[in-house]
């Protein structure tokens, strides 16, 4: 309850624990769903780990455990999702310190249950992820954290209907043409507003977190006129989403 209402005191305030949540979740148990991993679906995997390697809010074991991932699927040519596990647990074993404190949604918290949580949180790492890769020396190519999501949502994602749309999306927005850093932010933030205009009013939503046309005016009153001002809206999203802003509250 506590939670619910400093979130709801602070719209605009990004938790580094909903960012650990979705790497937590992804690594035990959404990647692990998949059967065999080879091919197209082994080049999106080694894709997520090495975005994830690069940038992450995790502690110095959870950069060890990622690197440690990233580097023994260099040398795999197939592994099930059981095996994955596997793989992650042990990796984890090697470290000297538990990797994920969270334990517990913040910004993604519901006001009910079966509402917000994971899905929340993806979205979240997403844009955590796409202003990290912005950000000098960029260590990723752009298009990289798309692309990543692209294939995340092609052969793992848990959420089918929501993969299907967002693949669609991706096809008629062309994805595949974003060509810089920049524009991947953007792509993203579009993207996700026609997700959240889609689903305005669906029983899905959180009534105490109605779908809108992100960021609202109160919390960005630059960002919009009559129409988007994208140069203000990156802005916005390069403050809110950078590693140094993420709030620590709820984390211990
Ligand atoms: P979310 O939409 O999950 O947003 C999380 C947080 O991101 C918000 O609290 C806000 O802080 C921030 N945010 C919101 N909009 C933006 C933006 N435009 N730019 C930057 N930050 C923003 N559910 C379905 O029922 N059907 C679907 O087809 C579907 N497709 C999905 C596709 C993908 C790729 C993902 C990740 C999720 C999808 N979902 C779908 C789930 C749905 O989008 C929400 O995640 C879920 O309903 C929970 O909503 P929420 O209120 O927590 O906010």
């Amino acid at each position: 309850q506590q939670i619910l209402s400093t979130v709801l005191r602070n719209p605009h305030m990004i938790y580094k624990a909903d960012v650990e949540q979705a790497i937590d979740i992804l690594l035990h148990i959404e990647l692990p769903k998949a059967g065999l991993i080879e091919g197209n679906n082994l080049t999106a995997l080694r894709n997520i780990i090495s975005v994830l390697r690069h940038h992450n809010p995790l502690n110095k074991e959870g950069k060890l455990l990622l690197t440690g991932i990233h580097d023994s699927l260099i040398t795999q040519k197939r592994l099930t999702g059981g095996e994955f596990a596997d793989l992650v647990k042990s990796k984890e074993k090697e470290l000297e310190e538990d990797v994920f404190k969270a334990k517990r949604f913040v910004g993604c918290t519901a006001s009910r249950p079966f509402l917000r949580g994971f899905t929340c949180s993806l979205w979240t790492l997403f844009h955590y992820l796409t202003v990290a890769a912005a950000k000098p020396p960029n260590y990723l190519a752009a298009g990289s954290v798309l692309s990543a999501m692209h294939g995340f949502a092609k052969h793992f994602f848990g959420c089918t209907d929501c993969a299907q749309h967002f693949l669609a999306m991706a096809a008629r927005r062309h994805i595949e043409s974003v060509t810089d850093h920049d524009s991947e932010i953007l792509w993203l933030w579009e993207a996700h507003n026609e997700v959240n205009n889609r689903l305005a009013g669906d029983t899905t939503e959180d009534p105490m977190f109605p779908k809108i046309q992100f960021p609202r005016k109160k919390d960005c009153p630059s960002c919009k006129n009559e129409k988007w001002n994208q140069s203000e809206v990156l802005k916005y999203l390069k403050n809110i989403y950078d590693t140094q802003n993420l709030s620590d509250y709820g984390y211990n």
